[in-house]
């Protein structure tokens, strides 16, 4: 687990900065934002376990950017803590309400700065563990329904801004309940995490997801792949399995375990309910299905909002 956690500094003076990045003691990352407008894009963009924000700030005030970091479905996890000269009670409940944890006056007292950052990077690195536990599968340790779920909406939302493709590839075992009757339901868990394994293989590249999507379905996410890779990437994925040579007596396509494959690609908009792509990539699924198993079906879906176009 990481224990050193970043921690982004907001503030209008540079000498403010030096002086935290003295009284921390090298005990953390630090990053720097000389203004609201600039933390705001580094807070989006990186991952960070804290935020150190001035009030007083020419562009936007602390307060504002506090509550613009809690709106914000990929900010508003990240703690604040407010580092400030406006030292009145009233000042403090502002800043509380706003959303920060915890709100520290200058001029700052090292040993309290350390103690209180100490404290909440702890409780965020802790709770991000948690978080973790609750989205991980325990049979296969991939993403379970509800990391899918999430993710699947954060790269959404990333691609439409990005105006970039995104991909949903649905994976289901085939003939996998003769697979149990036949070897036992304990067998029928380590096959599936020598699938999980088989399919883990396949993704390397950052922005591939791969899940336990339910029983013996699995879902990967790509985010950034153009369709035309797309039938190469479920195709990759389908003969992975396939040349794990899991035995399967009772397989209709075969004497080894295979799986069916479903994906669609879109470029995505705010506007559409990203279920319209899982959607399609479970129709392409169920014709992958009645084409007889063991074969992909892919789908572009182009623009969304657009009429669906034929797969290639
Ligand atoms: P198809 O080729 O059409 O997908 O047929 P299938 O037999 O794979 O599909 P069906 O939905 O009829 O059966 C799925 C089976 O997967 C039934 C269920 O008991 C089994 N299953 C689901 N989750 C688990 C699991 O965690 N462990 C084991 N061992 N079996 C599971
Ligand atoms: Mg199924
Ligand atoms: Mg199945």
């Amino acid at each position: 687990m990481k224990d050193r956690g970043t921690i982004l500094v907001v503030d209008d003076e540079q000498v403010v900065f030096d002086s935290l990045e003295l009284f921390l003691e090298g005990r953390h990352d630090l990053l720097y934002a000389s203004n609201a407008a600039q933390g705001m894009q580094i807070a989006r963009s990186q991952r960070l376990d804290l935020i150190l924000l001035d009030i007083g700030m020419p562009d936007i005030n602390g307060y504002k950017v506090c509550r613009m970091l809690k709106h914000e479905p990929e900010t508003t996890d990240i703690p604040v803590i407010f580092l400030t000269a406006f030292a009145s009670p009233n000042d403090e409940v502002t800043g509380l309400e706003a959303g920060a944890v915890d709100y520290i006056v200058k001029p700052i007292n090292p040993a309290i700065l350390r103690a209180r950052v100490h404290t909440h990077i702890s409780l965020k690195i802790q709770r991000d563990y948690l978080e973790l536990l609750v989205r991980q599968d325990s049979l296969t340790s991939l993403i379970n329904r509800r990391g899918f779920d999430e993710l699947l909406n954060r790269e959404w939302c990333r691609a439409a801004r990005g105006h970039s493709p995104l991909t949903v590839v649905i994976i289901d075992v085939d003939s996998f309940k003769a697979y149990n009757d036949t070897y036992g339901h304990i067998a029928g868990d380590v096959c599936l995490q020598r699938v999980s394994s088989s399919l883990t293989s396949v993704l390397h590249r950052a922005g591939d997801y791969l899940f336990r999507y339910g029983g013996e379905e699995f879902a990967a996410l790509l985010a950034d792949t153009p369709f035309e890779f797309v039938p190469m990437m479920a195709e990759r994925l389908r003969l992975a399995v396939q040349n794990a040579q899991i035995p399967h007596a009772q397989a209709t396509t075969g004497d080894v375990l295979t799986i069916s494959v479903g994906a669609a690609t879109i470029i995505p908009n705010y506007h559409d309910n990203s279920m319209t792509l899982v959607e399609a990539a479970d129709r392409m699924l169920y014709q992958a299905k009645e084409s007889g198993r063991n074969c992909v079906q892919v789908v572009d879906l182009g623009e969304s909002g657009d009429a669906i176009k034929p797969a290639a």
